[in-house]
Parts: C-alpha cells; structure tokens; sequence
C-alpha cells in the first residue's frame, strides 16, 4: 500500500479521512470515502462530496462559534432590516390610502360632474322660458330692472 491517499477530511467529521486514491474526486461522480469516525471512534463507513459552498459554510456562525461582536452586528442588521420593513409598510399603507382616497374621488366626481351640468341645463331652460316672456311682452319688460333681476334669478337658479 505504498499508492499516496486521498486523505481528505469528511467536512461534518474531520477525523474521518478518504482512504480512496489521492486524486481521484470529482463532484457527483466520484466521492470520497472512508471508515466514519465520529469523536475518535470508527462508526461505520462514510462516502461524500465536498460542500458545493464550502465558503458560505465556513462564513456561517452557530451559536457555539458566534463573538458577541459579531452577534451585536446581527442584532444591528436585524434591526435595519426591520426598521426597512416597517418603512416600506408605512409607505405601502400611504400608497393604498391614497389609492383609496383616488377612488373615492374618481367615482364621486362623475356625480359631481354629472349634476353640476344638470344644473346648468336647468338654468339655461329657465333663461329661455325668460327670453320667451321677453320676446311675448310680458308686462315687465318694461322695467329693465325687474327684466334683469328675472334674469338673474332663473340664472341663480330661483323661481
Ligand atoms: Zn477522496
């Protein structure tokens, strides 16, 4: 057995070792292998690949490894994150208020509108009755005042 081994730690059980030819890894096709040894003691055998994001593992904290510095700067980060949820809350409640208040409006102003010019068309139905009484004689034509204020009051929209 002189053939040099692979020798790569199990990634979760570092005391296990690959026995398997040094060189021969490749992802997915030829993992490593090796007698499981799990606090020095052989517990079966073990066959694996190598963490696809080694890296982000290795960044990762658990609570045994984790510095208070390093837990504050979560705690900060937490807090950003929620104080930035909490924005984007607010702002989503103002925008549907405002969406609310824009609907409101849009469907009150046809009625609004709509008897605004109702009551234009009165008015000017009652400015021709007048310039029909105008146009027959009517007594008070004579008076250019009382003509007008008649006038003005089927404008206004008076009787
Ligand atoms: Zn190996």
């Amino acid at each position: 057995m002189t053939e040099p081994r692979c020798g790569t730690p199990h990634h979760r059980y570092p005391d296990t070792l690959c026995t398997e030819p040094a060189g021969h890894y490749q992802p997915d096709r030829d993992p490593h292998a090796g007698p499981l040894i799990i606090d020095g003691r052989q517990a079966g055998a073990a066959a694996w690949d190598e963490p696809k994001e080694q890296q982000h593992m290795t960044d990762r904290h658990t609570a045994d490894s984790i510095t208070s510095d390093a837990l504050d700067q979560l705690y900060d980060q937490l807090a950003t994150a929620e104080q930035a949820c909490e924005q984007l809350q607010q702002r989503l409640d103002h925008a549907k208020e405002d969406l609310r208040h824009r609907t409101e409006t849009a469907t009150a102003a046809p009625g609004a509108d709509a008897l605004r010019a109702d009551q234009a068309e009165a008015a000017i139905a009652r400015a021709h009755h007048v310039a029909n009484l105008i146009a027959a004689g009517a007594p008070w034509t004579a008076n250019l005042d009382d003509t007008a204020n008649r006038l003005r009051e089927a404008l206004d929209g008076q009787p």
